[in-house]
């Protein structure tokens, strides 16, 4: 069986993967045992001087990997860019802080000695999405191997060519050969990935629907799991705000990555006093933006990675229309292009409101208190993030209690940080990626006792 990757620009073929059967799975799962057995045994400092060289790979190659991830699933160039640069900043950081992070915890007992060690505990798999082709991938990989694992990668069938690119930056690297693998399969062959004995762990980024189906894997077979999934972030623009630079961060935050983020700002509740003002300045913000050809410097918006995504939006929209939403900019499609859109008089029981819209629509519902807008923020499945944008930042901290979300940012758009901890609640998932807590996701945190 083959998968063949398409550019969502062009329509054009990419290229054709053969995709492993089972018996060379079964073999690449004792590789990957066996060289854990290696790699677990050496030292960080050794494992951190092999990230901090895949750091300059990344930097020395960032054009490069930027091109493929646009033609793959027709990210904008500049974003593709700084994309493979965070990446590289990630491994910074963990270069920096693994040693510390994965040290001996010493926790006085009545014993002569006690402490918690923090080891590696074997394989883990990595389902991946194709909305962040490479960020998603490092953010797993980087505190993974550091811990001492091995790791298997299934990449979302889109962007295999980002998948094997990021295996070979890892060879360039130095990384032991079987330490960090791509492998090319279809997702129903994970079953026995992660039913294998030398397989301890999987993490999975994707739509609530995949989680959901590995969930119950790791489950039957006693796999730990961490889940990022899907989002359906509110931002609260309160009476008080600074409208200019609300109006910034709501761009930036529906409408990065041609608006599929699974943290993108997608609903957007506006205090009545600042209504008309807030969407007036933000329709006339979307009309500024250069929609085109994703190779080209000036693009910010290109087309979706796939006509269907496309199409599941306009789904969306028209239902949403029925019930008495109203379209006032864009609501086009041609076939992977998706015109950014505003749509308001939204609520919930509209499918705008209730399900992740994961392109350019930004849905604009009014409210009459900052505390209506907590109650709507929350009547979501979803709870990765919130923004509230407000000039009374003090006030806003005592919000924190009405969130119900994995984060809570106060005039900025919800965004991922290396230094932080990311995941989310309800069914947006469990368990935290980045930071010490992503690191320690995957981890025997081992208790040693001397009497
Ligand atoms: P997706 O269809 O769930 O695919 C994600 C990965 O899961 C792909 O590798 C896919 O393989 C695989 N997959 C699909 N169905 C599966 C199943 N039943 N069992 C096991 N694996 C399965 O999601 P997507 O369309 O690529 O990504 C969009 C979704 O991801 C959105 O909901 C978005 O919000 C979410 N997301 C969340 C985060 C986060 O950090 N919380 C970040 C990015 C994206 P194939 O490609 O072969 O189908």
């Amino acid at each position: 069986m083959t998968i063949t990757t398409n550019n969502p620009f062009t329509g054009k073929d990419l290229k054709n993967y053969k995709q492993l059967n089972k018996a060379q799975v079964e073999k690449q799962l004792k590789d990957s045992a066996s060289a854990y057995k290696t790699w677990s045994g050496t030292q960080v400092e050794e494992r951190i001087n092999i990230i901090k060289k895949v750091a300059e790979i990344l930097e020395i190659g960032k054009e490069k990997y930027a091109r493929l991830m646009s033609n793959e699933m027709g990210k904008p160039i500049t974003e593709a860019i700084a994309e493979v640069e965070k990446c590289a900043t990630l491994c910074n950081y963990y270069s920096a802080n693994a040693a510390d992070f994965l040290k001996d915890e010493i926790i006085e007992t009545e014993a002569t000695k006690s402490f918690v060690r923090y080891a590696p505990i074997g394989t883990v798999l990595a389902v991946m999405p194709w909305n962040y082709p490479f960020w998603q991938v490092f953010r797993f990989a980087i505190p993974t191997l550091l811990a001492g694992n091995t790791a298997l990668l299934k990449h979302a069938s889109n962007v295999l060519g980002s998948g094997d690119a990021i295996q070979k930056i890892f060879k360039q690297a130095g990384l032991p050969k079987d330490v960090f693998t791509h492998i090319i399969v279809d997702y129903k062959a994970l079953a026995q990935v992660l039913a294998h004995d030398s397989v301890q762990a999987v993490s999975l980024t994707g739509s609530e629907a995949a989680g959901a189906s590995m969930a119950e894997i790791a489950g039957k077979n006693l796999k730990r799991c961490v889940l990022e999934l899907g989002g359906s972030n509110a931002v609260i623009i309160c009476e008080d705000a600074d409208i200019d630079d609300s109006v910034q961060v709501a761009i930036k935050a529906r409408m990065q990555n041609t608006g599929q983020s699974c943290i993108a700002g997608k609903r957007f509740l506006i205090h009545e006093k600042v209504y008309e003002e807030f969407l007036t300045k933000f329709t006339a913000a979307v009309g500024e933006l250069v929609l085109g050809n994703p190779l080209h410097r000036e693009t910010q918006v290109g087309p979706m990675a796939k006509k269907e995504l496309a199409d599941e939006l306009q789904r969306q929209i028209k239902k949403s229309l029925k019930k008495g939403a109203k379209i006032i900019y864009g609501g086009k499609s041609v076939g992977a292009y998706h015109e950014p859109t505003i749509l308001i008089n939204v609520k919930p029981g509209m499918e705008a409101f209730d399900e992740e819209t994961f392109g350019p629509v930004a849905v604009f519902v009014k409210i009459k208190t900052v505390e209506e807008g907590f109650e709507l923020a929350a009547k979501s499945r979803f709870g990765l993030g919130l923004t509230i944008c407000t000039r009374d930042t003090k006030k806003a901290l005592t919000y924190c209690n009405l969130v119900e979300d994995g984060s809570y940012f106060i005039n900025e758009k919800v965004t991922s940080d290396p230094r932080l901890p990311f995941g989310g609640t309800k069914k947006s998932g469990y368990g935290r990626e980045l930071s010490k807590a992503g690191i320690h996701e995957f981890v025997n945190k081992q208790t040693v006792y001397v009497k």
